[in-house]
This record gives structure tokens, C-alpha cells and sequence, in this order.
């Protein structure tokens, strides 16, 4: 559930990184009053850590994120928990979203500290429908969900072998848990933290917005150095979470402020909320462009990614990169600039819709 391209960092942009240092494993460092930075690692090269926060909450802590389920990771909250957090209780735990490094301990830190996890409701749901899959062997549909996308025998195959490797990475999760919603604002030590959902990426995604401190959790809904994965899953082929996605990106630009200190799940915390936010949703155009071009001739998902992506698509990123391209296609459908048709085999071949049909053409 990671992202797939790291952008080359010689691309200018405005964004400035205060604390440029990450803090060690078991380490907290304050990057605003009461707000504690602290690092996880993640058992993957490209992608080897995650961001999670200690927000100082009246005589204990309210923890956002958590890691993945791993021994590491429990290391490290225990190493911080005992000495840089100053043995504190943990008094709530909130989650921004579902994906393992996000929510991967939380069944871990919520049993051992007798506290609540907090998270919106698709998130919760979604996790336990994932977890849940664990064990099960592919079902057809979601392995015709990759067929129809153009990929191989030996493809399928890896696929199937892996399939349920979510709940591998998720700790037991809890069994209850507190819905946040969207705009509901959060008494967090005595300051008001909003709640900023987000789609796309995932289906309920929290951010948390306090102007008092002027800070934003962005999770992985506004990551700095990274494009977000935003994807097509074989449970609902037809989705549409990249129009999702650009319209979250757009209303977090006119909720939050451009002053904000933004604290992101990877990279870095960084200024330049406004820029970021622009850039992306640019890049976003700038490859539905691209995209809508090269389907002058029928393609299939598995043939746009030189397009869409800088690197190339090896097995580990397959279904990834199939999931980022079907959402290109799917916007570009929704916009009526582009059509899918099946061939004889039931293989998915896009092309660019005829101008005259464009405009009659809905989701
Ligand atoms: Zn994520």
C-alpha cells in the first residue's frame, strides 16, 4: 500500500524542511508545542520508514499512527514510551488511515495501554474487510480483475501465491473502536485538532488540522517527496478515487492554511502546504494529458505505464502500478475522454473517445 515513485528530488520546488534530521529509533523530537516526531522502520528498500506523532494530551499521550506489525516497531515504541516520552500513558490512539504502517499496531499499543483507537469509519471497516481476506485463497474476481488488465499466466500466479499478505502485516486489530468524522474537531490537550478527511488514496483518509499550533497531520494524504499511490482494486473495478483524490487535494487547499507546518507520514516535515498541493494535482493533469494521447491507439492497463510511471514495472510493483494506471483510465472515462471496450478474450482495451461521443459520456 506504499507509493510507487519517489520524485527526483532536483525538481525545484518551494517546500523548506525545518527539521531536517529524522529522530532515531526510540528517539521523539518537538516540532511544536507538545507535537512529538518519531520514526518507524519499514522492512522494505524502497520505502524504509514511516512518521508517526506523540501529541502531549493533559498527563499522557495521544499517539497518531503506529507502524507495522513487526518487532522493530515494538521495539521502538517501547524504547520511546520508556525514556523520551517520559513513561506517560498512552490515553488514545488515532489512525489516519488503514494501510499496515499506519494501523499495523495499533491492536498492540491499544491491549497494552487499555486505550481507544480512533479513526473514521470506512477506514476501520476497510481494515477488517482486508484482514479478513487473510488465509482465503484469490477469489476468481479479483484475478480476472488482473487478467482483464493484461497480465500473464506467471503474473496471475504470483499474485495468487501472495494474496492475503495484508492482515501478515496488521497486528490483531482492535475489536471497537471511536469514528471520527469529517470537520469534527478533537480536543487533544486542551487544543482543538479538526478532522480533514481525505479520498483516494484510502477511502476515509484523516488529517488533522490544529490552526491554534498552526500544524497538519497529513498522513499520506500530502506527502512532500512522494506521490501518493492512488488506486483501482480488483473489489471495485469501476471506482474512480484519482477524481477523488484531486477533489481532496483542492478542498484541503481551501481548509487549511498555507502557514501550516505540515507533518507527513514519509519524508520529512516540511512548509509549503499550498505549492505541494498544486504540484501534485498538476502532475496528476500533466499524466491524464499524456495519457489521453497515447490511447490514440488501443492500450491496455499494462501498456501505459512508461507513461505514467519513470522506473520500470518489475512483479514486486505490478499490481501497484496496474492499480495507478486503472485510475488514470477510469478518470479519463469519467470525463468522457476515453473508452473501454473488451476484445473476444475479455482482455480491457482503452482508447480516446471520439469528440462527438466525449460529451455525452458520464462515470
Ligand atoms: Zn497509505
Amino acid at each position: 500500500m506504499h507509493e510507487l515513485a519517489t520524485e527526483p528530488s532536483s525538481r525545484p520546488d518551494a517546500l523548506t524542511y525545518p527539521f531536517p534530521a529524522p529522530p532515531a529509533l526510540g528517539e521523539a523530537v518537538e516540532v511544536a508545542t507538545g507535537v512529538y516526531w518519531l520514526r518507524m522502520p519499514l522492512p522494505m528498500t524502497a520505502l524504509n520508514h514511516i512518521n508517526v506523532w506523540a501529541l502531549r494530551d493533559g498527563d499522557g499521550w495521544t499517539l497518531v499512527d503506529t507502524g507495522m506489525n513487526t518487532s522493530e516497531t515494538a521495539a521502538g515504541w517501547q524504547g520511546a514510551l520508556a525514556t523520551t516520552l517520559a513513561g506517560r500513558p498512552v490515553r488514545r490512539l488515532i489512525c489516519t488511515h488503514m494501510h499496515p504502517d499506519h494501523i499495523g499496531m495499533a491492536g498492540w499499543l491499544t491491549r497494552q495501554h487499555h486505550c481507544r483507537l480512533w479513526t473514521t469509519r470506512l477506514e476501520y471497516i476497510t481494515c477488517r474487510m482486508l484482514v479478513a481476506d487473510t488465509g482465503r485463497e484469490a477469489p476468481a474476481d479479483a484475478v480476472n480483475f488482473y487478467r482483464d488488465a493484461g497480465w500473464d499466466d506467471a503474473a496471475l500466479e504470483h499474485y495468487k501465491a501472495r494474496f492475503g499478505g495484508f492482515g501478515k502485516a496488521v497486528y490483531a486489530l482492535p475489536d471497537s473502536y471511536r469514528r471520527v468524522v469529517d470537520g469534527e474537531e478533537l480536543d487533544i490537550g486542551g487544543r482543538s485538532w479538526r478532522a480533514v478527511v481525505g479520498r483516494g488514496h484510502s477511502p476515509e483518509h484523516l488529517c488533522l488540522y490544529c490552526a491554534q499550533l498552526k500544524v497538519l497531520i497529513s498522513g499520506d494524504q500530502v506527502l512532500p517527496r512522494i506521490t501518493s499511490n492512488v488506486s483501482v482494486f480488483p473489489t471495485e473495478p469501476d471506482a474512480d478515487p484519482l477524481t477523488e483524490w484531486l477533489a481532496s487535494l483542492a478542498t484541503i487547499r481551501e481548509r487549511v492554511r498555507d502557514d501550516v507546518l505540515v507533518l507527513p507520514s514519509h519524508n520529512e516535515p516540511f512548509r509549503g502546504l499550498h505549492a505541494r498541493l498544486e504540484k501534485l494535482i498538476h502532475g496528476h493533469e500533466e499524466r491524464l494529458t499524456m495519457l489521453q494521447r497515447e490511447l490514440a491507439t488501443p492500450q491496455r492497463a499494462i501498456d501505459v505505464f512508461s507513461v505514467l510511471f519513470r522506473r520500470r514495472i518489475g512483479t514486486d510493483a505490478l499490481s501497484m502500478a496496474t492499480g495507478e494506471a486503472l485510475a488514470h483510465l477510469n478518470c479519463l472515462i469519467t470525463r468522457g475522454f476515453a473508452v473501454r471496450e473488451e476484445d473476444a478474450a475479455g482482455i480491457a482495451w482503452y482508447r480516446r473517445a471520439n469528440q462527438s461521443t466525449a460529451a455525452g459520456k458520464i462515470a
